[in-house]
């Protein structure tokens, strides 16, 4: 339903509950963010049933990071629960992601994935991605995000990040809006420019099959294919 993330040199955690907060009007069931630091190894989570306020009632006072995405689900596959809330984080803790749209498919992936000894962890359709990009052999995170997603059908807006790839969130979208805002040594991603505005007003809007690596003082877009899209970023105007 709603995702907002942020790479760069400030606090994420609030950041990023401000973000929701933001996008709360769409309405959803639960919420969630996973956040790391160029300097922490390891990815840190923590999600909730319910509304923004019950997710930031869970966040432990010491939750420093400078990197992060977070997520607002509108449950599709699973009821709303704490499990199913995104992101979604594979056994070892290695690939967090939070998904808009629906996965087709998931129910034949999830049953190859299953039967090949993977264990599950929610009744989600976005989980199925999470353990694709978790198995991927590929050296890189793009091409491990590229793997996975030439095996779902659906819509998706994604994000995601990778304990051993943390200087970039990597992003795609299917039908599912994203946009990323452009700061100064500071990219922002959201599902809906509201979350961004506070922060920047130049924005990039992807298309359908496109995706994108953000680090802090950089970004690229290029095809779920892999070839590069020139993306300029564009100034929006927007009545506070
Ligand atoms: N299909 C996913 C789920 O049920 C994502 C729903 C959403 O867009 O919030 O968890």
């Amino acid at each position: 339903c709603g995702i907002v993330g942020y790479i760069g040199k400030r606090d994420v955690a609030p950041l990023l509950l401000e973000g929701l907060q933001r996008l709360e009007y769409r309405g959803y069931d639960s919420a969630g963010i996973v956040i790391t630091s160029p300097k922490s190894a390891g990815l840190k989570m923590v999600k909730a049933k319910g509304r923004v306020r019950d997710l930031e009632a869970r966040v432990p006072k010491r939750f420093a990071g400078t990197t992060g995405i977070a997520h607002t689900r509108w449950a599709t596959h699973g009821a709303p629960s704490d499990e199913n809330a995104h992101p979604h984080l594979d056994p070892e803790n290695k690939v967090a992601i939070v998904h808009n749209g629906i996965i087709d498919n998931a129910s034949e992936l999830r049953a190859k994935l299953v039967a090949d000894g993977v264990v599950f962890l929610s009744e989600t359709d976005t989980e199925v991605l999470t353990h694709l990009i978790a198995r991927s052999q590929a050296d890189t995170l793009e091409e491990k995000v590229r793997q996975a997603l030439k095996l779902v059908e659906g819509t998706y807006g994604i994000a995601v990040m990778h304990a051993g790839f943390n200087d970039r969130i990597v992003v795609a979208r299917n039908g599912s809006p994203v946009v990323l805002g452009i700061g100064e040594k500071e990219m922002f991603v959201a599902s809906d420019i509201a979350a961004l505005v506070a922060h920047t007003r130049q924005v990039v809007t992807l298309d359908d099959g496109e995706m994108a690596t953000l680090k802090a003082d950089d970004f690229r877009t290029y095809t779920t294919e892999g070839s590069t899209t020139t993306a300029t970023p564009t100034t929006v105007e927007w009545e506070a």
